[in-house]
């Protein structure tokens, strides 16, 4: 067996005597204060030094916000909120996380399929905007608002007629369960003009975890190019567009950090290209895995050491239970590992050749297959890093009955 490519170049913590350090602490001190684990750690300062070097790198006018189901946890909402410009949604329990972070309501937007009757009376009382995501969905609003006495603020999701080209998850082109279809669109805003309903502009998203700055680029340009063409059918002015976000994080070895600055020139000349063509419209990237994932980590504790035909297998407490995407069992077509590193061992020390497993009773349970970590004993911390994302809450806790993990923003 060979050893895999460390990921040591992932590791975007400080260590300090080889071990990890979050938000300030070394991490088997914040063992002892989180006081068991399994636990997801978050640092603050990460996610803030994160969103404030795109702030520097965006053009004046891009209005940024945060997708908030990438991690709903409500301290971490709560921070995020402060450095950006408003939130996305995508229920009404992630609503009530949005509003208690004290965010205007006129700031927070709500996507998703299947909206409920019941979701959309609350956002259309709670007066945050609902993106349209079918003919259907838009009479139930016209309804709601009408049963209320409101008028429902609203903008319309696109399912554009192109597609983000090499994302790591398509969200548009071809058939899809999200947004309106492009061809429809004109027939919806005509629609929208014979209701009460207080039209916002258009909503966009073509893909998540994208790498490659050509691709996002080339996504920009068919989106603006497809909102001109919208907005000619619009009841009204287009107050907001939302181009949605999809900037990737690495990941896995070899994989290349995202080239903001080609990014942002060119919609620096879009949202010049768009204060002509469409007067004073607000721009609004919406990211949710930039702006968190890098700045959490999923620490484990060794349970067993076993040798199985000569693969060691260190065996913890963690695994796809509490953090599906490092299984490889969220949206990976191949799997492949996550940086994985013993936390008092990051860079140095012996090393050994081993595979990392959960208690769980299947094969899909593996944090790292066959990989170099530090040597590590029962009792000893494992790390998974690029963890602030997708994590607590896209994960399994139910299954086979293990205690939830814990989560901090430290
Ligand atoms: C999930 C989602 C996002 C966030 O995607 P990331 O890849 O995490 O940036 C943004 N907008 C909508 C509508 C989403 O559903």
């Amino acid at each position: 067996m060979k050893a895999k490519l460390a990921h040591a170049s992932l590791v975007q913590f400080p260590v300090v005597e080889d071990e990890l350090v979050i938000g300030g602490v070394p991490i088997g001190q914040l063992a002892g204060r989180v006081g068991r684990t399994p636990f997801y750690a978050y640092d603050r300062s990460a996610i803030s030094s994160r969103i404030a070097d795109l702030r520097a790198t965006l053009p004046a006018g891009i209005s940024l916000h945060y997708a908030i189901k990438a991690n709903p946890m409500p301290a971490v909402v709560g921070h995020v909120a402060q450095l950006v410009d408003g939130l996305d949604v995508a229920s009404v329990g992630e609503m009530h996380v949005a509003l208690d972070t004290g965010t205007c309501s006129s700031a927070i937007s709500f996507a998703g399929p299947g909206k409920s009757s019941a979701e959309l009376s609350a956002a259309v009382k709670a007066g945050i905007c609902l993106n349209i995501e079918s003919s259907g969905e838009l009479e139930r609003v016209v309804q709601t608002g009408e049963t209320l006495g409101l008028g429902p603020r609203v903008a319309v999701r696109v399912n554009p007629d192109f597609e983000l080209k090499s994302s790591g998850m398509k969200m548009s082109g071809g058939p899809k369960p999200f947004g309106i279809d492009a061809e429809q669109v004109p027939a919806i805003l005509q629609r929208i003009g014979e209701t009460g309903l207080d039209f916002q502009g258009f909503h966009i998203f073509s893909g998540s975890q994208n790498l490659k700055a050509g691709s996002l680029i080339e996504a920009h340009d068919k989106t603006f190019e497809l909102a001109y063409r919208l907005a000619d059918h619009a009841p009204s002015p287009v107050n907001t567009l939302n181009i949605g976000g999809g900037f990737g994080i690495p990941y896995f070895p070899g994989e290349q950090r995202l080239d903001l600055a080609p990014i942002c020139n060119n919609l620096a000349e879009h949202r010049d290209a768009c204060r002509e063509r469409l007067g004073n419209v607000e721009l609004v990237l919406e990211l949710g895995r930039y702006l968190v994932a890098e700045a959490g980590v999923y620490v484990c504790e060794v349970v067993d050491k076993k040798i199985s035909r000569g693969t060691t297998y260190l065996v913890t407490n963690g695994g796809l239970h509490h953090h599906l995407a490092a299984s490889g069992n969220f949206g990976q077509v191949i799997r492949k590992d996550y940086p994985v590193v013993t936390a008092h061992r990051v860079h140095g020390g012996p090393r050994e050749l081993v595979s990392v497993v959960g208690p769980l009773c299947t094969p899909l349970d593996i944090l790292a297959d066959s990989m170099e970590l530090g040597q590590a004993d029962v009792g000893d911390l494992i790390a998974v890093l690029q963890s602030g994302a997708y994590g607590f809450t896209a994960s399994p806790h139910l299954f086979l009955g293990h205690p939830a993990p814990v989560e901090v923003l430290v």
